[in-house]
């Protein structure tokens, strides 16, 4: 197997709070890496080095060899790297549709381009991509609905599929199921691991829930305190001890 993320002794400081501290993480092309830990551990300032939206004070993240340090979020999501936020980031008052042709449009022609771009409708191309990865997460349906109508688990799906429409290398998901109900959460699961096997996508989830982190995980790094304490395969996590004092100190 090929690393395609590789992030080597990352530090953030946010003033006085190390957040992260020297952390060393390496995903597997391919495989699905889960990074788990009690809350502000500092799961989501990691993943943010990955996209562009902090720097780390000192350490290195490559990707697919290419070191992402320095580079804008726009240049590392052209390199093929997408994101599903914690908090859904659509645009509520445009459709379903529309919200999908965005990012499709952004990743053929660049964010900075967008500004002088031709009606949607005229896009026939990028419609037709957005349509796809609607139908991938079985959203087909509602594509002329407003966005912001739909339900909370709908959005999440919603953001899905405008990662999906971009055929991200890496896409990375920051609590994908959080506040959503049992079947939306198993329909989630179930939306992840086809996106796994018919497509080579590697993933990186950040997850509260265990029973979505054991159902996908094949790679699990423990993140407490800014510090991976562990990283194993899932069978080796639960009865680790080091990882039950970190959730009951947490
Ligand atoms: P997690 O996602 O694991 O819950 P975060 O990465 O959001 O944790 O946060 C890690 C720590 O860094 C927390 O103590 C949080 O309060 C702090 N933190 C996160 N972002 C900022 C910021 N922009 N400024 C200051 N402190 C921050
Ligand atoms: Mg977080």
């Amino acid at each position: 197997m090929t690393p395609i993320l590789e992030v080597q002794s990352v530090n953030k400081r946010f003033g006085g709070l190390k957040a992260l501290d020297d952390v060393n993480l390496t995903v597997m092309e391919g495989t699905v890496h889960a990074i788990i830990g009690p809350n502000g551990a500092g799961k989501s300032t990691l993943l943010n080095c990955f996209v562009g939206r902090l720097v780390p004070d000192t350490g290195t993240v490559t990707f697919a060899g290419q070191s992402l340090i320095g580079k804008k979020p726009h240049e590392i999501n052209q390199a093929g790297v997408s994101r599903v936020f914690q908090t859904p980031e659509i645009f509520e008052d445009l459709t379903v549709l529309e919200n999908v042709m965005i990012p499709a449009l952004a990743q053929r022609d660049g964010a900075f381009r967008l500004h002088g771009w031709h009606p949607l409708s005229r896009e026939a191309e990028i419609r037709d991509k957005a349509e796809r990865a609607l139908a991938d997460v079985a959203m087909a349906d509602r594509r002329n609905m407003p966005s912001g109508s739909l339900s909370r688990g709908d959005k999440r799906r919603l953001e899905m599929a405008m990662c999906l429409v971009q055929e991200p290398r890496l896409l990375l998901l920051d609590e994908p199921t959080a506040g959503m109900a049992r079947a939306d959460t198993n329909a989630t699961i179930d939306l992840l691991k086809r996106i796994g096997s018919e497509r080579n996508i590697t993933k990186v989830v950040i997850e509260h829930d265990m029973h979505v982190v054991f159902s996908l995980a094949d790679r699990i790094s423990v993140l407490a305190q800014g510090h991976v304490i562990v990283e194993d395969a899932p069978e080796n996590i639960k009865g680790n001890a080091k990882v039950q004092e970190a959730y009951l100190g947490g």
